[in-house]
C-alpha cells in the first residue's frame, strides 16, 4: 500500500505521532483534535512500515462499540482482515487472557462471567447464609465495597481493617463471596481485571510471552483508567521489549467516581521508560463558536495540564440556550428543533440528546414518541424497561389485578421477605393443580394451613401487603397509588439502603415514575379503563416497542458519560440547571465540581455544527416542583457565543446577562428586590423572588407564590411589597 495514504489527511503534529520511531508516547490533546484518528493511523503505520504483525498489536478502547469501529476503520485502511489483532476493552482483553490461561489463573475451563445483577443476587445469598441482615449490610454497598477493593488490586487478606468491627465484617463478606465464586467458577467484572493482573504477576513466563508478543500497545481514553488497569499495562510494558502509546485528555476524565485516576497520566511519564509527549492543538470537530464556548467553560478548572485548542473551521451558529418553563416544555422544544432539522433534509441519526442522569430520558422519550420520532438509547435501557421501574410496575399490576402471575413472580420476594425457592415451587405446583393463579394458590395454601413457620409468615405478609395496598389506594389519584406502592412495599427503602451511584439512579427513576403518573392523561380511547389500567397499558406498550435498530434512522439518546469519544452534527444538552448539572451532591465532595465541569466539557465538545443547551426553570423532582436557575456552566460561556432562544423570537446578547445575574445575590438595579427575597402581592399573597429579566418599564420578575405557584409579573404593575 502507498504509505502516504496513512499520512495525507493528518496535520504535522498528528503525522509526527503516527510516524514516530518506536518509543513510549503520550498524545495529550483536547477534544476533537484527532487522538482517536492518530491511534488508528498509528496502528496501520506500525503494520505497514514497521512490519509489525496484527498478531503483535494490543489496542485498548473504552467501549466494545469503539473497538468494533476501530477495527473496521483499520480494515478499510489496510484492506485486509485484522482478526488476529487484540483489540477491545480492558475487560474484554482480560477475559480473553484468562480463557487462554485458565489453569494458571486458577479457573475452571468453563468459567462464567457474573454480570452486575448476578453479582448482586449472589451477594444477597451470601448475606443470608451468613445470617446478616440486609438492612445493616445493604447488598449494593457490599457490592460497591468488593468491586472497589478489586479495582485497587486488594484481596480480603490485603485489607487493613484497623480492628474496626464493621470493616472486619465487610472483609469477611468479601472473603465468603469470593470463596463462593471460586467454588462455582464465577468471575465478576472487577475480578477479570484483578485475575489478569495476578496471572502475570504470578507466572513470569506467561508475562514474558506477552511482553514479547505484543510489540506495540495502544490505549485510547487513557485518562479514565483505574489503578488495576494501570498496573496491568505497566507490567506489560516496562521491560523495554515493546512500546506503548497512550492518548488522552485530562479535561475529559469523568469516571473519578468509579475509581478512575487521572493522575495515571502523570504517573505514566515517570513509570515508563523514556516517554515522549506530543500535543495536538487543532480541533477538527466543532465550529469555532462551540469550541470557544467549551474552552471557556473548562478554563474554570484548576490544576489542568493545560492545552491550547483552535480550529480554522467556520465560526458557525451561536450556541442556543433555551429556558423551558418546565421539563415538558423543555422536551417539546427539543423535539420541535429536531423536527425542523429533519425538515431541512438531515437524517435523525445526526442528532443527539445528552443528559446528566438516566432518569431524565423519560420525559424526552415521551415527547419523541408523541411526535412519532424514532430514537435509540445507548448504554442504558428505556425508562419502562429498567429493573426498579419493572419492580414498581409489578406492584401496581398486583393492585390492578392480583392474578397477574408475571407480576406476582416479579415482586413476591422483592424486596426479600424470606420466601424460599421451595415455598415458591409449592405455590406454583398448587396453582397448576388447581388451575388457578399464583395469587389464588397462595390464599389457598394459607387457608388450608399447608405452610408452616417462616414460609407461612413470609407468604402471609405478602398477601397482607397487596390487600392493604389495594385498599389504601382505592379511588386515589394515580400518583398516590404509585407512591404508596413504591413505599409501602419496601421497594424504595430497599434501594435507599444501598449506597452508590447506581442505587441513587434507581431512586431517581422511582421518583420519576411517580411524576410520570402525575403527568399521565388517560387517552380518549381508554376512557373506559381505570387510570391505573390505562397507565399500565401505556407503560407496557412503551417498553414493548423495540429499540430502533442501529441501522434505522433515529435520534441518539444517551448520558454524557456514554457519549465520550463520539460526535454528532446536532447536539442537545438537556437539564443544564443548578441542582441537576452540576448535580446537587457535587458540593459535598471535594473535586466533584471540577469533574462535573469536565463532564460539561465532554458534552459540549460532542457537537460538530450546532449546540443547544436547555434547562427547565421548574422541574418536578422527587414529587415536588423544584425551581432552578441556569447552570453555572451556562454562565461560564462567553456572552458573544450564546443566544437565548425564545419560542417566537430570538434575542441575542443582552439576555445573556440574565444568566449571569440570575443567581447573583445582588439586588437588581433600581428595583430594591433581591433573588430569594420574600415578597407580598395584593392578589397572590406571599412568595419568593426567583428570577427576573429586562429593565425599566419592561422589567419582569418571577415569583413563586406559596399558594399560586410560579408567575412572571411585570414589575411596574405588580406592586410587590417586601414581606
Ligand atoms: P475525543 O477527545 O472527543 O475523543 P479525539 O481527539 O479522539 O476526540 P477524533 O474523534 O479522532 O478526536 O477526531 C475528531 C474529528 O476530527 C473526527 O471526525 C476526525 O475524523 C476529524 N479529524 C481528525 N483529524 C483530522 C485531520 N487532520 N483532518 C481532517 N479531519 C480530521
Ligand atoms: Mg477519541
Amino acid at each position: 500500500m502507498d504509505v502516504s495514504l496513512l499520512l495525507d489527511d493528518l496535520n504535522d503534529k498528528q503525522r509526527e505521532a503516527v510516524a514516530a520511531p518506536q518509543t513510549n508516547m503520550l498524545v495529550l490533546a483536547g477534544a476533537g483534535s484527532g487522538k482517536t484518528r492518530v491511534l488508528v493511523h498509528r496502528i496501520a503505520w506500525l503494520m505497514e512500515v514497521e512490519n509489525i504483525a496484527p498478531f503483535s498489536i494490543l489496542a485498548v478502547t473504552f467501549t466494545n462499540k469503539a473497538a468494533k469501529e476501530m477495527r473496521g476503520r483499520i480494515e478499510s485502511l489496510m484492506k485486509r482482515s485484522m482478526h488476529t489483532m487484540w483489540m477491545g476493552t480492558f475487560h474484554g482483553l482480560a477475559h480473553r487472557l484468562l480463557r487462554a490461561h485458565h489453569a494458571e489463573a486458577g479457573l475452571p475451563e468453563n468459567f462464567q462471567i457474573l454480570d452486575s445483577d448476578d453479582q448482586y443476587r449472589l451477594i444477597r445469598r451470601i448475606l443470608k447464609a451468613m445470617n446478616l441482615d440486609e438492612k445493616h449490610w445493604p447488598p449494593r454497598q457490599v457490592q460497591w465495597y468488593i468491586n472497589g477493593n478489586k479495582d485497587e488490586g486488594l484481596r480480603p487478606q490485603h485489607i487493613d481493617t484497623h480492628n474496626d468491627h464493621t470493616q472486619q465484617k465487610m472483609r469477611d463478606i468479601y472473603a465468603a463471596y469470593q470463596e463462593s465464586c471460586d467454588r462455582s467458577g464465577l468471575v465478576d467484572f472487577a475480578e477479570l481485571l484483578l485475575r489478569a493482573h495476578e496471572l502475570w504477576a504470578r507466572n513470569p513466563e506467561i508475562l514474558a510471552h506477552y511482553q514479547k508478543r505484543f510489540r506495540a500497545v495502544l490505549v485510547d481514553e487513557f485518562q479514565d483508567t483505574n489503578n488495576i488497569q494501570y498496573a496491568w499495562l505497566r507490567m506489560l510494558c516496562s521491560t523495554g521489549d515493546n512500546t506503548i502509546m497512550i492518548v488522552g485528555d485530562d479535561d475529559q476524565s469523568i469516571y473519578g467516581w468509579r475509581g478512575a485516576n487521572v493522575d495515571n497520566i502523570h504517573k505514566f511519564l515517570k513509570d515508563f521508560p523514556k516517554p515522549e509527549t506530543i500535543r495536538l492543538e487543532q480541533n477538527y470537530r466543532s465550529t469555532s463558536t462551540i469550541l470557544k464556548a467549551a474552552n471557556a467553560v473548562i478554563d474554570n478548572n484548576t490544576g489542568r495540564l493545560g492545552k491550547e485548542l483552535w480550529t480554522d473551521g467556520a465560526e458557525g451558529e451561536l450556541v442556543s440556550v433555551y429556558a423551558g418553563f418546565n421539563e415538558l416544555d423543555e422536551a417539546r422544544f427539543i423535539v420541535s428543533q429536531i423536527k425542523s432539522w429533519l425538515q431541512q433534509g438531515h437524517p435523525l441519526t445526526e442528532s443527539a440528546i445528552l443528559y446528566r442522569n438516566n432518569a431524565q430520558s423519560r420525559v424526552l422519550e415521551e415527547a419523541l414518541l408523541h411526535e412519532g420520532l424514532a430514537y435509540r438509547i445507548y448504554g442504558g435501557l428505556r425508562f419502562f424497561e429498567r429493573q426498579e421501574i419493572k419492580d414498581a410496575l409489578g406492584y401496581l399490576r398486583m393492585i390492578n389485578h392480583p392474578h397477574d402471575d408475571a407480576a406476582y413472580e416479579r415482586v413476591v420476594n422483592t424486596p426479600s421477605r424470606g420466601m424460599g425457592e421451595k415455598t415458591l415451587s409449592n405455590i406454583r405446583e398448587t396453582a397448576r393443580a388447581h388451575n388457578c393463579s399464583l395469587w389464588q394458590a397462595s390464599n389457598l395454601l394459607i387457608a388450608e394451613g399447608a405452610l408452616k413457620g417462616r414460609a407461612a409468615n413470609a407468604l402471609q405478609s405478602f398477601i397482607l401487603l397487596i390487600t392493604e395496598l389495594e385498599q389504601a389506594t382505592e379511588g386515589q389519584p394515580l400518583e398516590e397509588q404509585a407512591d404508596k406502592a413504591i413505599r409501602q412495599s419496601g421497594l424504595y427503602a430497599m434501594y435507599q439502603a444501598e449506597k452508590g451511584e447506581k442505587a441513587q439512579a434507581r431512586l431517581e427513576n422511582l421518583e420519576e415514575l411517580v411524576t410520570a403518573c402525575k403527568q399521565f392523561v388517560v387517552p380518549e380511547e381508554a376512557d373506559e379503563m381505570t387510570p391505573l389500567s390505562a397507565f399500565l397499558a401505556h407503560a407496557s406498550l412503551e417498553a414493548g416497542e423495540t429499540q430502533a435498530d442501529s441501522d434505522q434512522d433515529a435520534v441518539q439518546m444517551m448520558t454524557i458519560h456514554t457519549a465520550k469519544g463520539l460526535e454528532f452534527p446536532l447536539v442537545f444538552m438537556a437539564g443544564v440547571e443548578e441542582g441537576m448539572f452540576p448535580s446537587q451532591m457535587t458540593n459535598d465532595e471535594p473535586g466533584r465540581m471540577e469533574e462535573e465541569r469536565r463532564l460539561a466539557y465532554v458534552g459540549m465538545t460532542r457537537a460538530m455544527k450546532k449546540l443547544f443547551i436547555t434547562y427547565a426553570e421548574s422541574r418536578r423532582l422527587y414529587g415536588q416542583d423544584k425551581y432552578h436557575t441556569a447552570s453555572r456552566f451556562i454562565r461560564e460561556i462567553p456572552a458573544e457565543c450564546v443566544e437565548e432562544v425564545r419560542l417566537k423570537s430570538t434575542v441575542s446578547r443582552p439576555v445573556h446577562n440574565r444568566f449571569s445575574r440570575a443567581t447573583s445575590h445582588e439586588s437588581f438595579e433600581q428595583t430594591g428586590f433581591q433573588l430569594g427575597q420574600r415578597v407580598t402581592h395584593r392578589k397572590f399573597g406571599e412568595g419568593i423572588v426567583l428570577n427576573y429579566e429586562g429593565s425599566g418599564d419592561h422589567a419582569r420578575v418571577q415569583v413563586n407564590f406559596d399558594e399560586f405557584g410560579s408567575k412572571w409579573l411585570v414589575l411596574a404593575y405588580a406592586k410587590l411589597q417586601p414581606t
